[in-house]
């Protein structure tokens, strides 16, 4: 039974004043927040177990390692990868996205194309544009329309035998559009090239399947889905991952060492060079463990009643223009009231207590498409309430008032 009461009591930021006001969280598409249940898994490595991994024999060494790699487990069994060494750590999707950038780079030939989405963070635009100036490859973008759909007609002119890779997200942070990357994936197999799915936005709503979806990669950051910062991991097939070179060098990836050669160790190790982030790998184990514990179809159906009813509240507001409607997208509203800065609403909401993001959201082509500088974007989670939303209706109903 989902009591949403009984969930919040887990969030001790939950409890705190902004501005003389009770919070109300609403950046979650930026980060999530961490239950006591995560954050006691951190002070019990510091205080327990703080060791360095896969090289010691002491006991402390390999009490952390054994958690480390239970924790990719963790992370393989949620995601369904066939195998745990196709889990590799990584410091978040940003570095997921440029350690496959990187790999392809001496992959990719000048006449190779590569087809990104309109919908795109710059997290998965920058990087695609930095290896085709490498290697001479070009870059193809499938175009989104009003409602912040990807036009799936255009992406099947895209595709020709020239198509190397696709990179779409899974959910967009800007719109919330959830991407039908199931045919994505189908589509850009038949032309013979490999998909990059950056599932930045999808983890904290979706249990995505890695075997059913048939991905090359996937990526995701754990502070998405109620983990720490700095920790994510990339999935990729093994063949892949086999065939990629590795992104950095140092210790913990190689096999042997000389000054004539060196040569690579298996996977995963071989793309995680230097001592990782071993806390936050342990911790990122825990929040998955949490969010299962809740239950990702409780999860969904409980956001979807709290978007439709903030989507509904929300547009009984007078010029206020809700962007990215489309049929299906997740607890994400992006938003403008006519004639005022969405900078200027954000900052007056942060003085009642509400936090909401303003800006591009890394996303400045949907911006550009809209002609907007920007927009306010409210993001659920699970643990947020229908007061919270009334909350919000009633700062931004006020900050119009004080602004026009
Ligand atoms: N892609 C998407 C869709 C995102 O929302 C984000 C985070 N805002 C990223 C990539 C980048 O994630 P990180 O900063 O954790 O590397």
């Amino acid at each position: 039974m989902f009591n949403v009461e009984k969930i919040r009591q887990d969030f001790p930021i939950l409890q705190r004043q902004v501005n003389g006001k009770p919070l109300v969280y609403l950046d979650n598409a930026a980060t999530s927040q961490t239950p006591q249940q995560v954050i006691d898994v951190i002070v019990d490595y510091y205080s327990n177990f703080n060791a360095n991994i896969h090289r010691g024999v002491h006991t402390l060494s390999q009490e952390a390692t054994d958690k480390y790699e239970a924790a990719r487990q963790t992370i393989q069994k949620h995601f369904n990868a066939k195998h745990a060494h196709e889990i590799i750590m990584t410091a978040g999707t940003t570095h997921g996205i440029n350690l496959v950038a990187n790999g392809f780079s001496s992959l990719l030939k000048k006449e190779d194309e590569i087809i990104v989405s309109a919908l795109e963070h710059h997290s998965n635009i920058v990087p695609w544009q930095m290896l085709c100036e490498k290697t001479g490859a070009t870059l193809k973008v499938i175009p989104m329309n009003t409602a912040g759909e990807l036009i799936m007609n255009d992406y099947d002119r895209l595709l020709t035998k020239n198509t190397k890779l696709v990179f779409v997200n899974h959910i967009s942070n800007a719109l919330g559009t959830i991407n039908p990357i199931e045919a994505i994936i189908k589509k850009a197999h038949q032309v013979g090239a490999a998909v990059l799915i950056d599932g930045a936005q999808a983890c904290p709503h979706i249990k995505a399947d890695m075997q059913a979806l048939n991905v090359d990669f996937y990526v995701a950051s754990a502070h998405k889905m109620c983990g720490p910062t700095g920790i994510g991991f990339l999935y990729g097939k093994e063949a892949w991952l086999h065939k990629l070179p590795p992104y950095q060098g140092g210790g913990e990836m190689i096999a042997d060492v000389t000054f004539e050669k060196t040569t690579y160790a298996d996977l995963p190790h071989k793309f995680e060079a230097g001592t990782p982030n071993i806390c936050g790998g342990i911790a990122f184990g825990a929040a998955v463990d949490y969010m299962n514990n809740i239950g990702f179809a409780a999860i969904e159906k409980y956001e979807h009643e709290l978007l439709e009813y903030a989507t509904a509240e929300l547009q009984k507001i007078q010029s206020l223009k809700i962007y990215g409607t489309a049929k299906n997208k997740t607890s994400v509203i992006s938003f403008n009231l006519e004639g005022i800065h969405p900078y200027d609403i954000g900052t007056l909401l942060d003085k009642m207590g509400i936090a909401v993001r303003t800006g591009h959201h890394c996303a400045q082509p949907i911006m550009n498409f809209y002609d907007i500088p920007g927009t306010v974007r409210a993001s659920f989670a699970f643990y947020n309430t229908k007061a919270e939303v009334d909350a919000l209706i009633t700062a931004v109903k006020k900050a119009q008032m004080m602004l026009s």
